[in-house]
């Protein structure tokens, strides 16, 4: 019943294991489909951080990704790009949408600012860096994310959610920040991951929280179910426990992709 799109690489130099190893690792968790979105490479100069790979790399990526599909038949084995939205960089998303034969783009916000990678614990400091510090964080990663959500460049959004990765809320009624975000998503039939990557994370709790999922529900929203793993080993990581909160909030599908084509599948 479940795939996993979001799967990194070691071309990103922060994950581990052979694309291989997270095949056998969803075939031996019972999934029945993997789907790789390594971290997308960045215009203008390089290298644009350390964590991502590099533009020469995307043809590497690529081969790499469609020799283990080969490998793996007929287990279906998808490739797809988590993909950086930044604002007035819409043309490079655009550039990387033909650069493959893609079977989904992520879009994801990590950066608030340049340098600025919001879920980077060396910037940890900066949610307590003054009273308002919290709420001004949650305010730009929303802000952008419901720009991402906007652009229609992506068939579903990463991690909602993601600047509580270190524990970090502000205090009053969450629904400010994903209003916006769930009414821009529902106009351009953009989708979104439940991640697990937050359980495993100081916040302890699944992107996104449960009360977007309620309201991201009532707007028609579509979603997936994922681990953002970074080892073989986080493949379908609490899967049954972020589709039990799909369920709560009222999902009965998930969405999976083939070349940029949406399917449903049944929940229950
Ligand atoms: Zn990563
Ligand atoms: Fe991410
Ligand atoms: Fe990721
Ligand atoms: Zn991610």
């Amino acid at each position: 019943m479940f795939a996993d799109y979001h799967v990194h690489t070691p071309l990103c130099r922060h994950a581990e294991g052979e694309p291989a190893e997270y095949v056998a690792a969803a075939r031996a968790a019972g999934l029945d489909e993997i789907g790789f979105s390594d971290h997308c490479p960045m215009d203008g100069p390089e290298p644009f951080d350390d964590w991502r790979m590099l533009r020469a790399e995307l043809p590497r990526y690529v081969d790499m990704i469609v020799a283990a599909r080969e490998a793996a038949t007929p287990f279906p084995v998808r490739l797809g790009l988590e993909c950086d939205f930044i604002a007035g960089h819409e043309k490079w998303i655009e550039q990387l949408a033909v650069a493959a034969p893609w079977d989904y783009l992520i879009g994801s916000v990590h950066y608030l600012a340049p340098g600025w990678d919001v879920d980077n614990p060396r910037w940890i400091g900066r949610f307590t860096a003054g009273p308002d510090a919290t709420e001004d964080i949650w305010a730009r990663y929303w802000a952008a994310f419901t720009a991402m959500a906007a652009s229609g460049l992506f068939d579903f959004l990463a991690h909602p959610d993601l600047p509580k990765k270190f524990g970090h809320r502000p205090a009053g009624d969450l629904q400010r920040f994903y209003e916006p975000a769930i009414a821009a998503m529902a106009r351009t039939s953009t989708g979104f991951e439940i991640s697990t990557a937050g359980l495993r994370k100081p916040a302890g709790e699944l992107y996104p929280a449960d009360e977007f999922l309620r309201h991201a529900h009532e707007a028609g929203l579509e979603i997936t179910i994922n681990s953002d793993a970074h080892a073989p080993a986080e493949i379908g990581h609490a899967f049954d426990q972020a589709a039990a909160a799909a369920r709560a909030a009222g999902f009965t599908r998930t969405l999976r992709f083939e070349g940029r084509q949406r399917r449903r599948i049944s929940l229950a």
